[in-house]
């Protein structure tokens, strides 16, 4: 039975969890290396709870209650009792190992450690610990505290209890959990980046504006963003990174990430959290920047 949660990366997703894993109950830890985004993270949970108590969704006794289970730290000692560490910090293989090594050391012998990664191989991130049999995909959607779906990808070494504990807790997390093997993206990555990174390929070609792309994908085949505004919100960062492990990881030129996406994660216009990607942020509105 899982009863503390930690959450490594207090991001858009790590918040999002802190914010569900509270709401149901869960005493939680969260973790980030940025004093700045722990401080964000908290705001941004607040605020998320403030909505639904003016939707009546949440009485104003239960987001305080839900808020003080919430204990931010940038040291993994506080791991220490956790019965699960939900690792959500940024796309790269490189800072996720290296997050697993410096976490191993502070986590209990029976601790479950699952990533939110989109689409780094689980088991290549279990072999990195101590622990493979207690590792485990945990792939929310975003937003958190909105998207149903949680996808739950076992690697080749993970056991079926902590597959079994890990459905059981998305379950009280209020999600609906899907398994899906370890291949590169999984699911849902696999089918819609090959689209957004196609809609970039549109944008460089030519063939359509930005508004022109966004709108003809709302309006022609019902898709509730464009897949220019979806990636913005995504992370442009976030969007490349999973095209890259596709290409590497099926060797297919299919999945050869767009120039022009590979230039705006250059340039530092990562989208939506950076204030400028496919659309620019800073005005009351969102403007197409093509
Ligand atoms: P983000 O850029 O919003 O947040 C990443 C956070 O990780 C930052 O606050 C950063 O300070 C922190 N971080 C980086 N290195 C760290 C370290 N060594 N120690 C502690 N904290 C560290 O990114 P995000 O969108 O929240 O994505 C996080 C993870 O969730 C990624 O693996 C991503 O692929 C996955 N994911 C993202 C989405 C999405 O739509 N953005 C959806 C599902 C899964």
């Amino acid at each position: 039975m899982i009863g503390k949660i930690g959450i490594i990366g207090a991001g858009q997703m790590g918040s999002g969890i802190a914010q569900v894993a509270a709401q149901a109950g869960y005493p939680v830890r969260l973790l980030d290396m940025s004093e700045e985004a722990l401080a964000r993270a908290v705001g941004n949970i607040d605020r998320g709870y403030q909505r639904l108590v003016a939707r009546g969704k949440l009485t104003d006794d239960e987001r305080t209650a839900a808020l003080a289970r919430i204990e931010t730290a940038r040291d993994m000692a506080v791991f220490r009792d956790c019965d699960v560490v939900i690792e959500a910090a940024t796309e790269n293989e490189q800072v996720k190992k290296e997050i697993f090594k410096a976490l191993v050391p502070n986590l209990g012998p029976s601790t479950i450690v699952a990533s939110n990664t989109s689409s780094i191989s689980i088991t290549r991130l279990a072999a990195s610990t101590d622990r493979p049999g207690r590792f485990i995909g945990m792939h929310f959607m975003n937003p958190v505290p909105v998207m149903q779906l949680v996808e739950l990808i076992r690697g080749i070494a993970t056991e079926d209890a902590t597959y079994q504990s890990i459905r059981e807790l998305a379950v009280r997390l209020g999600k609906q959990p899907v398994a899906a093997e370890d291949f590169p993206a999984f699911i849902v990555n696999r089918i819609l980046l090959p689209m957004i990174n196609e809609a970039v390929y549109t944008l460089y070609e030519g063939v359509g504006s930005v508004e022109a792309i966004d709108t003809a994908m709302k309006l022609g085949a019902n898709h509730p963003m464009g897949p220019l505004e979806l990636a913005d919100f995504i992370g442009l960062d976030t969007c490349l990174a999973v095209m890259q492990v596709l290409y590497d990881g099926l060797a297919d030129s299919k999945y050869r990430p767009c120039p022009l996406l590979v230039k705006y994660v250059e340039a530092g216009w990562l989208g939506r959290k950076a204030g400028r990607g496919f659309y620019d942020y800073r005005g009351e509105k969102p403007v197409p920047t093509r």
